[in-house]
């Protein structure tokens, strides 16, 4: 008797958000799915993230992208309320709104810009608050130092390790398998088409492989030009009930961010840490006590009340980051067969959408959101980009928008 072939539809490489988000909607679609990760499912950035889910992410006056990114996070958040009345696990998704606070004049100025643009853009509900209202909706920030803030109330944010849990377990009740400690060596290909994947000490057949792995995803396809970005998070004790808006600032030209307090009291907070040496490995997941205090020591400025806290555990996780800011999503030239999904930085804003348009790709041959400004090739041929050095999150920012200092 013959060996039982190795062989299925698609293989997803990646378990986190987006990567169990693609295997749901292929399962769906009807396809036969093998999603294969290295570690844990949301061992990656999806379980180590804040959660929040914020459709405007970032401060760019860019009135193309902030149409585009509108159109897809709008889109992924109908799918999460979606999700929310049929998937039997829970995974918290609350749209309690989201506060970019501003500190100075400028910012509020730059808020107001992007508020307009919004608006503009059909974004009715957006919000610009003055100082008063900003602090009725928060009233734990520093009266003395901020300016103003933009709120959307449709923001909100979510568990995101267990949103990761809830797609992966509906794709397998769909017959979808799910192979955890399951590292890709390769992705086979025979003249230019995918044939599956090399794993440790087995090859998986299939002429359709999604690379969901997000900021490991250029390891895998060199032509891809994503690059990796750390980020730290902290929990802190146990506090009395806070305002439950998701918050995020620049402060001092460093992004912060505050995204859930738990049933508990656990307050979930985070920031990049200090610049890092040259050459710095943006994969490394040991944890220095400066960073930790960099982080609180500004957040402990503009809410007074958490500058005493203790922080009884910390993290550090790696997401991606491309040379347009915007993710990956589409076929890859060059590759018959490959789709990539990659280059969140605000994953759980996309992955519900982003698996979907992966699945529909594959399924039927077209999307049903234009893809094409997406397109994972957009910057093959064109001179790759030198990040200045070190960087984080806001440096990256900073320098696609041409407000980088060195
Ligand atoms: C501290 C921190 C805070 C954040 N806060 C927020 C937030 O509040 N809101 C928000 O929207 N985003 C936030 N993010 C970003 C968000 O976490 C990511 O954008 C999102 O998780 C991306 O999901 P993903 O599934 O694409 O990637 P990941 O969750 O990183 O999944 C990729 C997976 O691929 C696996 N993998 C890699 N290589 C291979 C291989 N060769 N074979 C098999 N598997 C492989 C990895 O193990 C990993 O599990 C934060 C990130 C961090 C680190």
């Amino acid at each position: 008797m013959s060996e039982p072939k190795n062989e299925v539809d698609v293989i997803v490489i990646g378990g986190g958000a987006v990567g169990t988000s693609a295997a749901y909607h292929l399962s769906k679609g009807g396809k036969k799915v093998v999603l294969c990760e290295k570690g844990n499912l949301a061992g990656g950035a999806s379980g180590r993230c804040g959660g929040m889910v914020v459709h405007c992410y970032g401060r760019e006056l860019n009135i193309d992208k902030t149409d585009q990114r509108l159109m897809y996070t709008r889109a992924n958040t109908q799918i999460m309320k979606e999700y929310a009345e049929s998937f039997e696990i829970d995974f918290e998704f609350r749209q309690v709104g989201c506060l970019d606070i501003a500190i100075t004049e400028q910012e509020f100025e730059e808020l107001e810009n992007l508020v307009d643009i919004q608006r503009s853009l059909g974004d009715e509900e957006i919000e610009l608050l003055d100082k008063k209202q900003t602090l009725a909706v928060m009233p734990n920030l520093n009266a003395h130092l901020i300016t103003g803030s933009r709120l959307r109330p449709s923001d909100g944010n979510l568990n995101p390790f267990k949103l990761t849990r809830a797609q992966a377990l509906e794709a397998s009740k769909l017959g979808a398998e799910i192979r955890t400690h399951a590292p890709v060596k390769e992705i086979l290909l025979s003249n230019g088409a995918v044939q599956g994947v090399q794993l440790q000490d087995s090859v998986i057949e299939a002429p359709f492989v999604v690379n969901a792995t997000n900021a490991w995803a250029g390891q895998l396809i060199p032509d891809l030009e994503i690059i990796p970005v750390r980020e730290l998070a902290m929990v802190s004790e146990c506090l009395p009930p806070l305002p439950p808006q998701p918050f995020e600032m620049l402060c001092l030209g460093d992004f912060a961010y505050g995204a859930t307090q738990t049933a508990s009291g656990n307050y979930n907070l985070g920031g990049p840490g200090p610049p890092k040496p040259p050459a710095y490995d943006y994969y490394d997941e040991r944890i220095y006590p400066d960073e930790v205090f960099r982080v609180m020591s500004y957040i402990g400025v503009v809410f007074p009340g958490l500058a005493e806290v203790s922080v009884i555990r910390s993290w550090v996780g790696t997401f991606a980051f491309t040379p347009d800011g915007l993710p990956s999503i589409g076929p890859m030239p060059g590759y018959k067969g490959l789709v990539v999904i990659a280059g969140f930085t605000d994953g759980m804003s996309w992955a519900a959408i982003s698996g979907k348009l992966a699945a529909e790709y594959i399924c039927d041959g077209r999307t049903s959101l234009p893809i094409a400004s997406l397109d994972p090739g957009r910057f093959i041929g064109r001179p790759k980009t030198h990040w200045p050095q070190p960087y984080d999150l806001t440096v990256c920012h900073d320098f696609l928008t041409g407000r980088f200092k060195p």
